[in-house]
């Protein structure tokens, strides 16, 4: 089976390494070439356009940036959809809005493609380790032919239903973030006013009832002033544009998660950090 992958980011990378890793062979596109440069020494091979990706794999996993990015991608003149064949089977693991994966599922179908949508939690050390969670929305038949493929970079696949309902799972996904990365925030930034060892407070709350994937994972890097990218700011701040644009259109008011766009806008768009990881929330704070 030829795969090919397309976004050979923090995410992209991680997963393409584990799928070599699995002995299978990865046909690779991205944006810029010399950011495939780590794939490419592991034994990725290199395509010059989705097109050609298209006319050559039987499988395609996308996991760009924004939904536009996954609209180039797919949509394109020189895109996935306009150099598909029937029986292929496309992947968008992007973080992405849930009525664009509705619009792929559809147009792939009049086509004979499956789209899935297939967006993942778990950060760089959930790709890296190749231990993400999967959230599939599309036909159940295709994912069942893709089960072991998608074993080998994901320890939970779980299907929610029709095209787009990864995504909205994923979008629940992003709401609870949302309080566990303004918590864990405001709890290290309460105990260093409080005079109190953040480091020691860490490692407490994480054996309690307090216990979360953002302060575990982050907190430590913030205590190391460590603000690389796990998961870009930008991309968070996407998210959550995406979630309470669909809470909207449910009639839904969800004031927590609007909180957090408001401090993720201000990170973002008036501080300019958002190539930073989304830990760098804490610089609203000690900026000041
Ligand atoms: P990233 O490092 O920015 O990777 C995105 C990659 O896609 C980049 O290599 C970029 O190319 C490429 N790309 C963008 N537009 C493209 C296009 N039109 N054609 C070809 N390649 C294109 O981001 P990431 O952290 O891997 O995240 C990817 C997605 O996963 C995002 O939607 C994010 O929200 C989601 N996600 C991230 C995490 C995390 O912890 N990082 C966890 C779960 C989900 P360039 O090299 O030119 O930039």
């Amino acid at each position: 089976m030829q795969i090919g992958f397309i976004g050979t980011g923090v995410m992209g990378t991680g997963i393409i390494q584990n799928l070599l890793r699995a002995g299978y062979q990865v046909q690779v596109f991205n944006r810029t070439k010399a950011h495939a440069q780590t794939v490419v020494a592991a034994g990725a091979q290199w395509v010059d356009s989705p097109a050609a990706l298209a006319e050559q794999a039987d499988v395609i996993f996308t996991m760009v940036g924004f939904p536009q990015d996954v609209e180039q991608v797919y949509l394109g003149e020189n895109g996935l959809l306009a150099h598909a064949h029937p029986g292929q089977i496309m992947v968008d693991m992007t973080t992405s809005k849930p009525s664009l994966a509705q619009k792929l599922g559809q147009l792939g179908q009049e086509q004979g493609v499956a789209v899935l949508d297939a967006p993942v939690s778990g950060g760089d050390i959930g790709a890296k380790n190749g231990t993400l969670t999967v959230m599939v929305g599309g036909p159940e038949a295709t994912l069942k032919q893709l089960q072991p493929l998608m074993t080998s970079f994901s320890k939970e696949i779980n299907y929610f239903g029709s095209w787009g309902a990864g995504q909205h799972a994923k979008m629940a996904n992003q709401i609870m973030i949302a309080g566990t990365m303004t918590g864990m925030t405001e709890a290290l930034v309460y105990a260093r006013h409080a005079g109190l060892d953040a480091k020691q407070v860490i490692q407490t709350l994480q054996g309690g009832a307090a216990a979360n994937f953002s302060m575990g994972t982050y907190g430590p890097r913030i205590l190391a002033q460590d603000y690389t990218p796990g998961f870009f700011a930008k991309h968070f701040l996407k998210d959550l544009r995406i979630a309470l644009a669909e809470a909207e259109a449910m009639h839904l008011d969800l004031p927590g998660t609007a909180t957090a766009k408001r401090l993720y806008t201000e990170l973002v768009d008036e501080r300019h950090h958002g190539d930073d990881g989304t830990q760098a929330l804490i610089k609203l704070w000690e900026e000041n």
